[in-house]
This record gives C-alpha cells, structure tokens and sequence, in this order.
C-alpha cells in the first residue's frame, strides 16, 4: 500500500522513490495505490487545481507502468472509511509524539499561517491508509520512514488495547536502502512544491531537462588522482545512476578518477540519457489525462476493491472495539 499526494508535477524522485517499486510489486502482491487528496488538503486547502491534478497524478502513475487491472488504484477521499479509521487512531495518537515528527516541523516552517490539525495529525491519517488494508509493505521514499515507524507504533497500540487486529507495516524498496533523489543543486530532495528549478518533472520538455541539467553546478575538475567526490559532483553520478547504462558510468568514473573528466560533457550526456528516460513517459501521461472517460473508469474500479478491503477492515475494527452494540 502506498500513495503520492496530488500537490503538483511527479518527478524523479517520486518515481524512483515510489513508483518504481509499484510497478514491480504488481507483479507478486495484493496492491493498493492511491492518489493522497486528503493529505493534500493539510497544506493545500485551496482546490481549484485539485481534479487536474488527481487526473495527472493518476494519469503519471499509469504512464509509468502501474496497471489498473493488476492493482487498486484509487483516490482517497473515494474510500469513506479511512476517514473513520483515522479517527479512532487520533485517540492512540499523542500531541508530544506528533509534534516532534520531523516533516510536521519542516511544513510549519514552509506553511507558518497555516499550522492546523490535519497536519499534526498527518501521519495518523497516513497510518489510516496503510492499516486499512492491513498492508505489510508500503514502497515509499526514504522521507517517510519516520512516518512508518509510527504507524507501526499505532497498529501496536491498538493491537494492545482492543486485540490483534493489525500486522506491522514496513518501508520498503526493491533495493538495499530507501532512496533518497536529490535536488539538482544538491540543497535537498527533489521535491513537487519546492525546489522546482532543481527538480527534474515527469513532465519537463526535453529542453527544460537539458537546461535544467547543463545549469547543476560543478568545479574545475579535481587535480589529484582519486579523490574524493564533493557533493555536487556526486549528486551527478547518483542522477546518472538512475538513467544512464553501466558503460557510461564507468566511463565518467575512470575519468574522474585519472583527472581527465569534462563536466560539460558529463551534463550533456545526463541530459540525453534523462531525455530518453523521461520523454515517453511524458507523452503516454499525457495522452492518458485527455481520455477523462477512461480515468472514471479507473477512479471508480479502483475505489470498489479498496473499498471492499477497507469494509473488511472495519468490520474487524468495530467488533474489536467493542462497537458492537446489536
Ligand atoms: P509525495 O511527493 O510527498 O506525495 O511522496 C510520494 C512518494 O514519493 C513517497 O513515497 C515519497 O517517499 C517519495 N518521494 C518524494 N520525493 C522523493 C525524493 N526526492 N526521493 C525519493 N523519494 C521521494
């Protein structure tokens, strides 16, 4: 079970933090994905741009190889009770322990007039999605691992109040480690709202990729044989990990190493490479998000098997609650 919030564009590090995994764990779980419209609504109350970006979020989400005939993929808001879940997990849920969640304190600094509940009471809402469908693994970026250590706590208090109802969830990732994709200019992770010159897009024409990539800063090159890689030069490595063949890398990698290596060259060739990665994906989203018929159909497919876990959930829930009073 996983989700990605409709606040903006999908970029790099939304598909190789999340989507990645998606498109491989269709192949041997039960899957729940989810379009987060709910959490939007925490940091993003204004919602005249809302449907357009359910429809892109799900449009990209497909484009990248999710299918909707393998998974439930669904929006939240169309799944009534996580609502409720949410609820009984506030009375598990404590103000101290919320209020030192570290996303909670880097979105009050971001959002300082708009300190409201819902965003205390993030991830309570996030464990509410995850527990729902009693889900074991949920593929998400290495910026949500605090976020899944509180579910866990959450599913633990409830298991030990009202009885074994919940399996703890875990992060999870195909590879070693979660990930984390950074912004170009190395000042953080690539990000939907901020960051957006630094942050490559699903979305971004093929020139934007190039410009985007030849302005990432670099130096002069090092002088000594083998040294150590700063930063901003290994940030360009990691994105050509991600897109551009071994050959390629080790070719950069020796050059490095023996003092030779033209940046120039280096960005040029990451550019290329992120084109060609990006741009089909960028065409196929787009002509997923004219066909409004075709989203209902997903939107509605979706919602109805995540709304027959979810009820299945929820019947166990109330009885070991004991709100059961006929
Ligand atoms: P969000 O964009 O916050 O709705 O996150 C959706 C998913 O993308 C979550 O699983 C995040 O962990 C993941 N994600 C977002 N940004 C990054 C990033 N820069 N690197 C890796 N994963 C990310």
């Amino acid at each position: 079970m996983s989700g990605i919030r409709p606040t903006g564009f999908l970029h790099l590090g939304n598909y190789f933090g999340a989507l990645r995994n998606y498109v491989r764990m269709q192949e041997e779980y039960e899957c729940y994905f989810m379009v987060a419209d709910l959490h939007s609504l925490t940091t993003h109350p204004d919602t005249k741009e809302l449907k357009d970006n359910v429809h892109r979020v799900l449009s990209e989400n497909i484009a990248c190889g999710l299918d909707p005939d393998k998974v439930a993929l669904f929006c939240q808001s169309h799944v009534y009770e996580t609502s409720e879940l949410y609820l009984y997990l506030n009375m598990l849920a404590y103000k101290g322990e919320l209020e030192k969640t570290v996303t909670f304190k880097d979105k009050v600094r971001q959002h300082p007039d708009n300190v409201n509940a819902g965003l205390l009471t993030y991830p309570v809402l996030q464990a509410a999605d995850i527990l729902l469908h009693r889900a074991l693994l949920v593929p998400v970026g290495k910026d949500q691992e605090q976020h899944l250590e509180m579910a866990r706590n959450f599913a633990n208090r409830f298991n030990h109040r009202y009885g074994d109802i919940f399996p703890e969830p875990q992060a999870f990732n195909y590879g070693s480690e979660l990930i984390k994709v950074p912004s170009l200019d190395g000042g953080g992770k690539m990000s939907k709202s901020e960051n957006q010159n630094a942050t490559l897009y699903l979305s971004d024409d093929d020139d934007l990729i190039h410009k985007k990539i030849m302005k990432t800063k670099t130096d002069a090159g090092p002088t000594a044989p083998n040294s150590p890689k700063p930063d901003y030069i290994e940030n360009i490595f990691l994105l050509m990990k991600l897109v551009s063949s071994e050959e390629v890398i080790k070719n950069f990698e020796q050059a490095y190493n023996d003092c030779t290596i033209r940046y120039g060259d280096m960005k040029k060739q990451l550019a290329e490479d992120m084109v060609s990665f990006i741009a089909p994906i960028r065409a196929k989203a787009e002509a997923i998000r004219a066909d409004k018929t075709y989203l209902k159909e997903v939107m509605e497919k979706g919602a109805e098997k995540a709304r027959q876990s979810a009820r299945a959930t929820m019947g166990k829930v109330r009885e070991a609650m004991g709100l059961n009073y006929y």
